[in-house]
C-alpha cells in the first residue's frame, strides 16, 4: 500500500461537523467496483460495509451498470414525479412477479421520498390513519432513520436528543435479545394489550427489524416474531418490519422476516433496493391498509427513474441461476469465520444470520478494542463499520455477490485484527482515542 498523501482540507474547512465516515475511513475515493473500493491515492479496499447496506450487489454492478449506462444513452427520462413512466412500469412489473407473487404477497406499492426514513415516516403514518390510534410500539436498540416521526421509533438517547423528540405515542418494550440478556417481549406486550388498567392504549402498529442491525446485530428468532405476529394479528394492531437494512437478500432471503414465515401488514424498503446505491425507497402495504387520498403523502424524489431502471436490473439478478447458490456459499464462509473466531476466544460473542455478522466485544475489550479493531482493519485494506449500544460490536456485511477468494483476504485481516494482543489494544485505543479523526457515534448513524 503506498501511504496516505490526499487533500482533505476543503472537507476539513468547508463540511459540517457532523460527517461521520470520512473521519473512521480517512482516504479520499475515488473509482470502485465489486467489493473493492480504490482511493485517489492508490490504496485499495476491501469493502465489507457496503455503503451501510446499500451496495449489496456490490459497488457498480456490471448488469446493473450497463443497464443504467443504456438507459441515459438512450436519453430516458431521469425525473418523473409520480408520472406513470416506462422505467417505473417496468420495475413494479418486475417487484410483483420476483417479489411478491412468488411469495403470496398481495401488498400494494407506495412511492415516498428516496431515503429510508421517508419510508418509516410513511408506514407510521399509515398505520395511524388506517387504524385511527395513534401509538406505536417499537423495541429497544431500534433503528428506524433520523426524521422526527423515525427518531421517535428509535431507541437510542443521544440522537433523540439530537432530535429533540421525547418519547410521546411511542411505549418503548426490550427486544428479544440484547446487551442486558434475552426479555419476554411477547408476553409482556400481551399483558399490556389484555389489561385494562395497563396505562398502555392498544396502539396502531409494533415496528420491528427482524433482524437489529444498529442496535448491535440482534436476530430474532423465528418463535419470537411468529408470536409477535399472532398476538398483533389478535389485537388487531399492525406489525410494521422494517426491511431497510436488512432486507433485499442481507439475511439469505430477499426478506428477513421470510425465515419465521410471517407477513408483515407493512414493509418499509431502501437502501440496496435500487441495487446500484442510487436513492428509493418503497413502502409495501396490504391493500386494505392503502386508505391514502390522491395526494395525501406526496414528495418531489418520488419517482427516480434512474433506480427504477436500477432496481428492475437488481431483482433480475435474483433469478439468474446462480445468483441464490452464490450468496449461500459466501454465507456459509463467514459462519465458518463466525466459529473460528468463538473458538480462537469465547469471550468473543458472534451472532449471525445469512451474509451479517456481528462480533461483540462488549465482554471481549469492549467499544475500545472494537475501535482499535476497526482502525487495524482499516490499515489492513479492509472496512468494517461498528454497531451497538456503545459501538462494542463489529458488523461484518461484505457484498452478496462477494467473491470467494476476496471474502477470505478480508476475513483473514479481520481475524488478524480480532488476534492483536490485548495489551497493545489497550495503547492503541488510547491512542487512537486521542485522534481528532476517531469518534464515538454511539448507534447515531
Ligand atoms: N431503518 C433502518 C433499519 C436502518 O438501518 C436505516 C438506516 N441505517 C433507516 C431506517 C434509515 O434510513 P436512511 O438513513 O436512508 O434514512
Amino acid at each position: 500500500m503506498t501511504s496516505a498523501v490526499t487533500d482533505t482540507s476543503v472537507f476539513t474547512a468547508l463540511e459540517s461537523e457532523v460527517r461521520l465516515y470520512c473521519r473512521r475511513f480517512p482516504a479520499v475515493f475515488s473509482r470502485a467496483r465489486g467489493a473493492e473500493l480504490h482511493a485517489e491515492d492508490g490504496r485499495v479496499f476491501i469493502d465489507f460495509f457496503c455503503g451501510a447496506g446499500t451496495l449489496n450487489y456490490g459497488h457498480n454492478n456490471e448488469h446493473i451498470g450497463a443497464r443504467l449506462t443504456a438507459y441515459l444513452a438512450d436519453g430516458g427520462l431521469v425525473h418523473g414525479l409520480d408520472l406513470h413512466t416506462v422505467a417505473k412500469r417496468e420495475f413494479l412489473t418486475r417487484l410483483r412477479d420476483v417479489l411478491l407473487r412468488p411469495r403470496g404477497l398481495d401488498h400494494k406499492v407506495q412511492f415516498c421520498g428516496p431515503t429510508g426514513t421517508d419510508a418509516v415516516e410513511a408506514a407510521l403514518k399509515i398505520a395511524r390513519k388506517a387504524t385511527g390510534r395513534s401509538g406505536v410500539v417499537s423495541f429497544t436498540g431500534a433503528y428506524h432513520g433520523m426524521s422526527r416521526g423515525s427518531l421517535a421509533v428509535t431507541g437510542n438517547r443521544r440522537a433523540r436528543a439530537a432530535g429533540g423528540v421525547g418519547a410521546t405515542e411511542v411505549t418503548f418494550v426490550p427486544y428479544e435479545d440484547g446487551p442486558a440478556g434475552p426479555f419476554d417481549s411477547i408476553g409482556y406486550l400481551e399483558r399490556m394489550f389484555t389489561d385494562q388498567a395497563s396505562g398502555m392504549d392498544v396502539p396502531a402498529a409494533v415496528i420491528v427489524e427482524p433482524l437489529q442491525m444498529e442496535g448491535g446485530i440482534y436476530p430474532a428468532s423465528v418463535p419470537w416474531l411468529r408470536r409477535l405476529r399472532e398476538l398483533t394479528e389478535r389485537h388487531g394492531v399492525l406489525l410494521i418490519c422494517d426491511e431497510i437494512q436488512s432486507g433485499c437478500g442481507r439475511t439469505g432471503t430477499f426478506f428477513s422476516f421470510e425465515h419465521a414465515g410471517v407477513v408483515p401488514d407493512i414493509v418499509p424498503l431502501s437502501k440496496s433496493l435500487s441495487g446500484y446505491g442510487l436513492p428509493l425507497s418503497v413502502v409495501l402495504l396490504r391493500p386494505e391498509l392503502d386508505v391514502w387520498e390522491p395526494g395525501e403523502h406526496t414528495g418531489t424524489f418520488r419517482g427516480n427513474q434512474l433506480a427504477f431502471v436500477t432496481a428492475t436490473a437488481a431483482l433480475e439478478l435474483w433469478e439468474r441461476p446462480g445468483f441464490q447458490a452464490g450468496l449461500a456459499a459466501a454465507s456459509a464462509g463467514l459462519h465458518r469465520f463466525a466459529a473460528r473466531v468463538r473458538s480462537a476466544e469465547p469471550a468473543v460473542t458472534v451472532r449471525e444470520r445469512g451474509m451479517t455478522l456481528g462480533i461483540d466485544l462488549g465482554r471481549a475489550g469492549g467499544p475500545q478494542r472494537a475501535e482499535l479493531v476497526q482502525k487495524r482493519c482499516f490499515d489492513g485494506g479492509l472496512i468494517v463499520e461498528l454497531c451497538g449500544r456503545e459501538d462494542e460490536v463489529v458488523k461484518v456485511i461484505p457484498p452478496l455477490t462477494i467473491d470467494p477468494d476476496t471474502l477470505d483476504r478480508g476475513l483473514t485481516v479481520l481475524f488478524d485484527a480480532l488476534r492483536e494482543p490485548a495489551g497493545q489494544a489497550a495503547a492503541g485505543a488510547g491512542a487512537m482515542a486521542a485522534s481528532p479523526a476517531v469518534v464515538r457515534t454511539a448507534g447515531t448513524r
